[in-house]
């Protein structure tokens, strides 16, 4: 392990296993050991380790054409663009590949918007954005953060952002003003520990940002395509967001894959030359997230996301009585669990976890997050739980 990360930079803190090869929710380490993943690559791999599905529309791929640049069209590209407008009910699809990428495009597709058809004076868009927000890790970006880790020593800061408490309608409502372009926000907050916002609060930002021509912009990166038990968590409270940016599981575990995905009055506001990337929307991105928009709309996945998810909270939420766990947070396949600190740091149960054939990572202080590729089985899960309930007997 310390040759290994003789000359990586110090940028993440793995826990200690070497992973060799994977299938479906377990991983297996270059010694034998085998794990449970429970963890799915922070939602991007919803669909498994090795997805057949999802692999042999790759292979095939790779023996077509890779990469052409946007220089060209390709024959993959309009199929794309169209299934994944499909799937989100809108109407124009901006490939990129990483998730901050599309945030990124998104912070740009909103502020062109706001100056082109809004009218905001030049120069003054401003977005409002959530305090624990997690969106990405580009300078833009962690400009709005409120994670001093994310942030410090990483200035000067890119303007143009107002942070406002997570789930408060009124602090949105007051911060929201004639220049406010866009409300961008995850409909859950994954890395902040899986927070589910009241009820009600999405559909009131729908309210009030439709009320003041401010677009809605839904994070769902790590919330969407299945994990919750819906397409999207928008669809939880009924609610369509002016624009969704999406990744992770997009790319099916195989490549990076995102997007911005919006109506045509929205999107319509690039020429050429003003906004791209190399890699965006590339054959076999755009072969794989085909596959992947296939799979969604049989609905299976977010069926099981749904059916396994109420397993999931129903056995976690037993675990609230004993005092171990304080607190039970989540959606679908989707839990944070807050860990009596005197039982030791998210940290220290990741690792005990990882000792019984576990994985997992915890967020903030002892908060882990459950999320386990929905290709699951309900026995392996509860085989999951039981290491859990292990642990936390210390
Ligand atoms: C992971 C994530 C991102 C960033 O995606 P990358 O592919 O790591 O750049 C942005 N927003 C949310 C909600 C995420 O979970």
């Amino acid at each position: 392990m310390a040759a290994a990360e003789a000359h990586s930079a110090h940028n993440y803190h793995p826990l200690p296993v070497v992973v060799g090869t994977a299938e479906g929710a377990w991983m297996t380490d270059v010694d034998g050991r085998r794990y449970l993943d429970m963890l799915a690559g922070y939602s991007a791999l919803n669909f498994g380790h090795g997805n057949r599905r999802l692999l042999d529309a790759a292979r095939a791929q790779l023996d077509r054409v890779t990469l052409t640049s946007r220089a060209f069209h390709h024959d993959r590209f309009a199929a794309f663009c169209t299934e994944l407008a499909e799937l989100c009910g809108m109407e124009m699809v901006l490939p990129m590949n990483t998730g901050a990428e599309a945030v990124e495009t998104a912070v740009k597709t909103a502020r062109k918007w706001g100056y082109r058809v809004k009218g905001v004076p030049d120069g003054r868009a401003k977005i409002v954005v959530a305090d624990g927000n997690f969106h990405g890790r580009t300078t833009t970006i962690i400009s709005f953060s409120t994670d001093p880790e994310a942030r410090a020593d990483f200035g000067p800061y890119t303007p143009g952002f107002t942070v406002v408490p997570y789930g408060d309608l009124a602090a949105m409502e007051a911060a929201v003003d004639e220049d406010t372009v866009a409300v961008l926000i995850e409909p859950i907050q994954g890395e902040a520990g899986v927070l589910v916002p009241p009820p009600g609060y999405l559909a009131g930002v729908r309210r009030l940002t439709a009320e003041r021509g401010v677009l809605f912009i839904a994070d769902e990166i790590q919330s969407g395509l299945g994990r919750t038990g819906a397409t999207f968590a928008c669809e939880h409270e009924g609610v369509v967001p002016d624009m969704y940016v999406l990744g992770k599981a997009l790319g099916g575990g195989v490549v990076p894959v995102s997007a911005v995905v919006s109506s045509a009055e929205v999107l319509g506001v690039f020429r050429p030359g003003e906004h791209g990337s190399t890699f965006g929307g590339n054959p076999l991105a755009c072969a794989v997230g085909l596959e992947v928009i296939a799979m969604l709309r049989t609905g299976e996945f977010q069926q099981r996301a749904a059916e396994l998810g109420d397993h999931l909270h129903h056995e976690l939420n037993l675990l609230t009585g004993g005092g171990a766990v304080t607190g039970v947070r989540g959606r679908g396949l989707w839990a944070g669990v807050d860990i009596d600190p005197a039982l030791g740091t998210g940290r220290e149960i990741s690792e005990r976890l990882m000792a019984r054939g576990v994985l997992v990572k915890d967020t903030h202080g002892s908060t882990i997050r459950i999320a386990p590729p929905l290709v699951v089985s309900k026995d392996d899960l509860d085989w999951g739980l039981a290491q859990l309930r292990a642990v936390l007997r210390g």
